[in-house]
């Protein structure tokens, strides 16, 4: 059932997406009209209903994907297709104790605090506050509050670790220069834990496979995701024409024991 607060996407015809946040007497205007919010509260998600102009809509939730790609953004997030893979490359589980930097806009923190589940944690570092408050509040709008295994450090990676952050099974980095971080993340990765990197450039790759081994890194994987999208009508069926040709690479790292 849907309810006061929650977000909903509209799906039209042409396959435009557009998210809302429910609340009882609000309008929502779009190009094709306008959608009642007292329409939807109390509806099943999975219905159709019809704008003032007579668009047919779909109406779902949002899977945390399409959330991200719509949230507001400080930086640049990481897109869901390589969430996917860091998720798997970085085997995050459930009761992982899980160290990020930079936290960002939050996005792959809210897929590592989904993964982990109430029994892990999940410890970001951001150094610009106005970037963590942004991602607290796409966090808190995604889980309807502050997750309880999630602690925000509002703290410069680089400079040192809280001294609360000894053990951790799992680091994930997604910062312009990460060899600067691997002297202080190393040392609190459990043996055999993993390390991932996320980041744009080769050169960035080249530089941390360079470094890791000095801080007892064994590099395991270097992995770009490339997704093709297919379009679906009555009389076609073919690749899309366009296609998200870079975002990233991702290189993994396994701990050796000291
Ligand atoms: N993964 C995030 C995006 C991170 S963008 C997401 O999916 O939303 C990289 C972030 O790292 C930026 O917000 C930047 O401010 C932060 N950052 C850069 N250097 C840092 C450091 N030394 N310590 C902590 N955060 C840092």
């Amino acid at each position: 059932m849907l309810r006061e607060g929650d977000v909903v996407q509209l799906i039209d015809t042409k396959q435009r997406r557009y998210q809302i946040r429910l609340r009882e007497g609000a309008t929502y205007s779009f190009q094709k009209g306008m959608v009642s919010h007292d329409e939807l509260i109390g509806r099943e998600e999975g219905c159709y209903i019809t704008s003032s102009m007579g668009e047919r809509l779909l109406v779902v939730k949002p899977t945390m994907g399409e959330y991200i790609l719509k949230m507001p953004r400080g930086a640049q997030v990481i897109y869901p297709k390589d969430i996917g893979a860091i998720l798997v490359l970085a085997d995050i589980f459930p009761g992982a104790r899980v160290l990020e930097a930079g936290t960002g806009s939050g996005a792959l923190t809210l897929a590592l605090c989904r993964a982990v589940g109430d029994a892990g944690r999940v410890v970001s570092y951001e150094r610009r506050e106005d970037f963590l408050e942004r991602a607290r509040s796409n966090i808190v709008g995604f889980f309807g509050r502050m997750p309880d295994n999630l602690v925000l450090r509002n703290m410069d990676i680089y400079g040192g670790l809280h001294e609360q952050d000894t053990q951790f099974d799992r680091v994930v980095l997604d910062l312009p220069q990460p060899w600067r971080a691997l002297d202080n993340v190393s040392r609190v990765l459990v043996g055999g834990g993993i390390l991932v990197a996320y980041f744009p450039t080769v050169l960035q790759v080249f530089r941390l496979s360079r470094t890791l081994e000095r801080h007892g890194l064994y590099l395991q994987d270097v992995v770009e995701v490339l997704v093709r999208g297919w379009h679906v009508a009555k009389k076609s069926l073919r690749p899309e024409h366009r296609m998200v040709a870079h975002t990233g690479f991702l290189v993994c790292a396994r701990r050796l024991s000291p």
